[in-house]
């Protein structure tokens, strides 16, 4: 599955091995949040490269703008994900989407914000300061962030526990939104933050709701007589 490859730093210069990837199989179904299944997960590892000299992280470190490689000079950059217990693989996550931040990126930071969510989930540890920063970021991006995105941001706030704001986020969107499927997901994702679920959701689960329980009674009229 993986190839070790050599690959030359853009911004320094320093020549560093690879794994670099080889096709994935995925199977099981992804979550709402884009996560895909343990298998494909297992590959994140190898979704960037990290420069083990200046610490520039790229999907590919041969690749570097003018002004990417400035940002690894800020101080942002290095504590990007520096905290106690932090996994490495979480950190590199992180420091690509503040790259990718400063550089006016925003999609692009979202995208590694999640990244570095999913890692801290397989960790145990709790992601809700990423997830709302990823959140934050949906929000600034305005009128640019569109359907998906921001029922992407239910998720967010959701699985960071911000319960109220993802369900007034979610009425405000259904009295818009007119796509079946994206309904769909709006009110699934109204109806756990609800419930105060802050578990992932995937997209069959939004698609067919579970019976609600404890809501159905048969109730038995007298025959008249
Ligand atoms: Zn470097």
């Amino acid at each position: 599955m993986y190839r070790p490859v050599k690959v030359a730093c853009a911004r320094c210069g320093e020549v560093s091995m690879h794994e670099e990837l080889g096709s994935v199989t995925n199977s099981g179904s992804a979550d709402l949040d884009g996560r895909p299944p343990p298998r494909a997960r297992y590959t994140m590892s190898a979704w960037l490269q990290e420069c083990p000299n200046c610490l520039y992280v790229a999907r590919n470190l041969s690749e570097a703008t003018a002004e990417e490689a400035d940002v690894v000079r800020e101080i942002g950059f290095i504590e990007s994900g520096l905290s106690e217990n932090m996994p490495d693989l979480a950190t590199r996550f992180m420091r690509r989407a503040y790259i990718d931040e400063q550089t006016g990126q925003l999609h692009e930071a979202v995208r590694r914000l999640l990244h570095a969510a999913w890692v801290l989930d397989d960790f145990e540890i709790d992601a809700a300061s990423v997830r709302l920063r990823a959140a934050e970021m949906i929000l600034a991006l305005g009128e640019q962030a569109d359907t998906e995105l921001r029922l992407k941001r239910l998720d967010l706030l959701r699985r960071a526990m911000a319960f109220r704001q993802a369900i007034s986020e979610a009425d405000d969107m259904l009295k818009e939104l007119v796509e079946p499927v994206s309904r769909k997901i709006a009110v699934a994702q109204r109806r756990a933050a609800f419930e105060r679920r802050s578990t992932a959701m995937s997209l069959s689960e939004a698609m067919h709701p579970p019976a609600r329980r404890g809501h159905l009674r048969v109730v038995t009229f007298p025959r008249p007589s």
